[in-house]
């Protein structure tokens, strides 16, 4: 007998939902997390009296009771619901290009229409339409996953525009380019530009996010990544940190175990991995395994954006310093294919950012009197990769003083109430989360790269894949994904009578 059901590699959103449901299903599950905690990029971390949430800005997809989203059932099935305090925003964003623009749009489909046509009178009918649209559009994709044969007559919104760009869309409703601007602000959530992002991603986040409203948690993130592992051992299953898996072992096709970094052998026929696909293919299973098709797959995709994030805490209020939203992007450049290009160099000088105060939205995200803030400007790692070892600290520290000149303008005083900040550059998210490049929604998310196009079973059977490298990257695809790939696993070991329920 093997010795256990599934071994699931990474405690990162993706993996802990795939242990923590099969477990619940009485499959005998080890998770391995070369890390010494649970959450991957879920995570927070301490520096002198704050606790810094490092990923979490707007969850999306949960809704409520009530409204439940689809994140909602997927935590709620894993009994974790109930166990933490859920935040829900007001707010959508705050946008703002000094000397442009500055507006802020609520998390209510009236209200943001009401403001974006107060700020642009003469688009008036066409804010009107393009909500219009992306409902429909909205519904209809949602409509499609409950229909075997979808077809263009029953669905005609989904099907003109569900791969169209989000660009063509825009241009195809609006003039101004700043209301194009300000309505595709989030294409930052996805890190595609308008030009390349689908029109269903941008539906899907404005349709999502002004129904079911942006979320957060008390204990951010790492409350979560800990409520889900409690779960996990509560139904049986065995977890092991720092204890990383170096080799996913197969034989005739099949997967028969996993070799731990101590050189250890665990006996298995499957594995899920929260570990990317680039890595699993390319290091953890020898070539002679792997069918040459997912070289071919690989080769077709590109590595997705890190991110130069700042950790702040102020010593002060948020309102002393002029911030009064919990989500904040500063930019100065109105061309978002530019501000894409940016993201190709280490200056940041130009770029467009997410500023994101927790205590607007939980009080309780730092010592009364104090700001717990993130801001993430998003980077690839190659010109990180490029530089000298001794230019990296200076280099750093210097791309740190640009991103605060850029906050500064926009909230006056920052800097002086800065009382600790952590600099993480793309090879800090290397370092600590693992990624292929420190990337943070996986490879570049681009469509053929979606969960519409991806499946995440493996042709080496009794090999899964959850994650942002299996789809999509943000909590709620990665946590979705965790739980779709348990079902899988838990229905092939149900057609090989592996399980009894
Ligand atoms: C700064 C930042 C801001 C973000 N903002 C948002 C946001 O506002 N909203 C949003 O939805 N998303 C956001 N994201 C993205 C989101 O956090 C991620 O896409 C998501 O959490 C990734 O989950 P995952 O399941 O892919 O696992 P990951 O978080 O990548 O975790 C994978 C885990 O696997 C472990 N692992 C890897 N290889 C091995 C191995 N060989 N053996 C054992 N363990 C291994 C790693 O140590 C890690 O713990 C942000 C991310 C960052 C970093």
């Amino acid at each position: 007998m093997a010795d256990y059901d599934v071994v699931v590699i990474g405690a990162g959103n993706g993996g802990l939902t795939a242990a923590c449901s099969l477990a619940q299903k009485g499959v005998r599950t080890l998770l391995l997390e070369r890390h010494n905690m649970p959450g991957g990029c879920a995570t927070s971390f301490r520096r002198g009296r704050f606790e810094f949430e490092v990923a979490l800005h707007q969850l999306s997809g949960l809704g409520s009771k009530d409204i439940p989203g689809p994140l909602y059932s997927v935590l709620d099935r894993l009994g974790v619901v109930d166990k933490l305090e859920w935040i829900a925003m007001e707010n959508l964003y705050r946008l703002v290009i000094p000397g442009k623009i500055d507006i802020t749009l609520k998390a209510d489909r009236e209200a943001c229409i009401k403001t974006l046509q107060e700020y642009f009178p003469t688009e008036k009918e066409n804010i009107s339409t393009f909500f219009d649209l992306v409902y429909q559009f909205c519904i209809q994709f949602l409509s499609t996953y409950r229909d075997a044969e979808p077809t263009p007559e029953n669905y005609p919104a989904y099907f003109k525009y569900a791969l169209k760009s989000s660009q063509e869309v825009l241009d195809e409703c609006f003039t101004d380019p700043l209301l194009k601007l300000v309505i595709s602000t989030y294409w930052g959530y996805v890190g595609v530009p308008p030009s390349s992002l689908t029109f269903a991603d941008l539906a899907m986040l404005l349709f999502a996010y002004i129904e079911l409203k942006p979320g957060h948690l008390k204990g951010g993130s790492q409350a979560l990544s800990t409520a889900i592992l409690d779960q996990f051992l509560a139904a049986g299953g065995t977890v092991r940190f720092n204890c990383g898996a170096k080799k996913i072992l197969v034989d005739n096709g099949q997967v028969t175990g996993v070799v731990t970094e101590d050189g250890e052998t665990i006996e298995t026929g499957y594995v899920i991995s929260n570990a990317s696909t680039l890595t699993v293919y390319t290091e953890m299973i020898d070539p002679q395994h792997v069918p040459e098709e997912q070289f071919k797959i690989l080769g077709g995709s590109t590595v997705g954006p890190s991110s130069l994030t700042l950790y702040v805490g102020l010593d002060c209020d948020p309102a002393v310093v002029g911030i009064n939203e919990t989500t904040n992007f500063i930019g100065s450049g109105t061309d978002p294919d530019q501000i894409f290009a940016n993201f190709h160099q280490i200056d940041s000088s130009d770029d467009y950012v997410l500023l994101s105060c927790y205590n607007l939205s939980d009080p309780d995200a730092s010592p009364p009197g104090t700001s717990q803030i993130a801001i993430v400007d998003l980077k690839y790692a190659e010109p990180w990769l490029e530089l000298p070892p001794h230019q990296y600290y200076e280099k750093k520290y210097a791309v740190a003083d640009q991103l605060l000149n850029q906050v500064e303008a926009v909230f006056p005083g920052f800097r002086e109430h800065i009382e600790e900040i952590e600099v993480a550059t793309p090879l800090t998210h290397m370092r600590f989360l693992r990624t292929p490049g420190g990337a943070i929604y996986g490879f570049d998310q681009y469509a053929k790269d979606s969960n519409m196009f991806l499946s995440p079973k493996s042709p080496i059977k009794g090999l899964y894949f959850v994650g942002a490298w299996s789809g999509s990257g943000g909590f709620q695809p990665t946590l979705s994904s965790g739980s779709a790939a348990a079902r899988q696993v838990i229905k092939n070991m149900r057609a090989k009578e592996e399980v009894q329920r």
